[in-house]
């Protein structure tokens, strides 16, 4: 593929950092109000124009007026096989210019990396899939299974107008899909010049947002007042914050720790994971939530003036529960929470586990190994959440594999939504190199 420099058209290589950059520069920041969400209908077209150009025709379709989302289907040579789902988020988070050392939307680049918001989160990986495609559509080359491309909008905002619009309304689109590779794996962690973990993901923590109401007396605040909801939420609120769920392995936390520990040496007590997780370096933060269920107090309501004690006051909890675990978890959750105070569910996302194994885990182990002969692939949860939920609706057995190759000594985690955020710009070429020969043979 890269060998294609002799022909009038850029090699995917090239092709990739123009692509990459020409989508930074386009300011798709999702601010979650869709009045404010302004770039994903350029950004959309931007790519059906990278699409039109080698000949691929794509299908567009707005959740909402500039909330759009694209579709391609490139034909397989075998069409009896199962379609393989390559999907990428076209939003991002804000980014405020003050804080970076380069203006977060003008794509620079120096120091041999490419910046901007989406750098890694995740327009690197929608480049890659389009200088992988606009190659093929060249040079004639065809995938052996049909690929599905989708570029969604509103992925940082849940996805109500992106991936789960394309899943609930237009299913069509992913007809015949049984597996899905996207955003949140593939990169690489260095355990020394001769060895570096790719982590794949494999699971997907689940979402819970739930909102505490506590119901007291209204009154005074000059008085003496025995049943304050405002009290009451406050130590409801407290003990959620405070309290540890016990640790739970699931399948991939636990083949990840023992690929991990066996890579950098050190012993692994599985009654105490977290020993290990702490010498992980910059990663720790990424792993460390994994092991266990999560509830953290995100907002509270209460009160309307200074003297007056409400009737009532709320909180809102984060909670991220393991695969298997969202009704224990609530159980537990409960008992921590007590029995006066009333819970309300506002959104439920559930949790994501598949196996490490099979054709599509030993191409990606394959076309990693052929461009980095120290990479091991180690299957890894995410603690967060990606389109791949919406996708696992229909069925489809999703991935994070959007492959990059890392500086050692870069905090890849820190990143992410974080300040300076950008892609270095031979990981960006490596990982054009790696998806080429991974969708060849998938
Ligand atoms: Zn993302």
């Amino acid at each position: 593929m890269s060998s294609q420099s002799a022909s009038a058209h850029p090699s995917a290589t090239d092709d990739v950092v123009e692509l990459c950059r020409d989508l930074l520069r386009i300011d798709t920041s999702n601010t979650g109000d869709t009045e404010t969400s302004a770039g994903e209908r350029v950004a959309a077209e931007y790519v059906a124009e990278k699409l039109a150009e080698v000949g691929v025709e794509a299908h567009v379709r707005e959740s909402a007026p500039g909330r759009t989302n694209l579709v391609a289907r490139i034909p397989g040579t075998d069409p009896s096989r199962g379609a393989l789902l390559v999907h990428g988020h076209l939003d991002v988070v804000p980014a405020d210019a003050s804080e970076w050392s380069v203006h977060p939307f003008s794509g620079e680049i120096s120091d041999g990396y490419l910046w901007g918001r989406g750098a890694i989160d995740m327009k690197d990986f929608d480049a890659m899939v389009l200088a992988v495609v606009r190659n093929w559509q060249r040079t004639g080359v065809r995938p052996p299974r049909d690929l599905v491309l989708a570029f969604t909008a509103d992925e940082e905002a849940g996805g109500e107008y992106g991936a789960h619009f394309l899943v609930d309304r237009h299913p069509d689109l992913l007809d015949g899909c049984t597996e899905a590779i996207g955003e949140v794996g593939g990169f690489s962690y260095s355990v020394n010049s001769d060895l570096r973990l790719y982590l794949i993901e494999t699971a997907e923590k689940g979402l819970e947002w739930l909102r505490l109401h506590a119901r007291g007396r209204p009154g005074h605040g000059s008085m003496v007042h025995d049943d304050n909801a405002v009290t009451a939420l406050a130590e409801a609120v407290a003990r959620v914050g405070r309290h540890r769920f016990p640790i739970v392995l699931t399948p991939t936390v636990q083949a990840f720790l023992e690929e991990v520990s066996e890579a950098i040496g050190i012993e692994l007590d599985p009654t105490d994971p977290e020993l290990a997780i702490a010498k992980l370096g910059p990663i720790a933060n990424l792993i460390g939530a994994t092991v266990r269920n999560t509830a953290n107090p995100t907002r509270l309501a209460a009160g309307y003036k200074d003297n007056v004690i409400p009737s009532r006051a709320s909180a809102t909890i984060d909670c991220r529960s393991l695969p298997g675990q969202a009704e224990i978890f609530l159980e537990q959750l409960r008992e921590v929470v007590g029995p006066d105070i009333e819970i309300e569910h506002i959104q439920r996302q559930p949790a994501l586990e598949t196996s490490f194994d099979g054709d599509l885990v030993n191409a990606m182990g394959a076309a990693l190994r052929a461009e980095d002969p120290g990479a091991r692939p180690v299957p890894y949860m995410l603690s967060g959440g990606t389109d791949a939920k919406a996708f696992a609706k229909l069925g489809i057995r999703c991935f994070g594999f959007a492959p990059l190759r890392l500086p050692a000594d870069l905090n890849f985690s820190a990143l992410f939504h974080g300040i300076d955020e950008r892609v270095p710009v031979d990981g960006l070429q490596f990982g054009v190199r790696v998806l080429d020969r991974f969708l060849r043979q998938s």
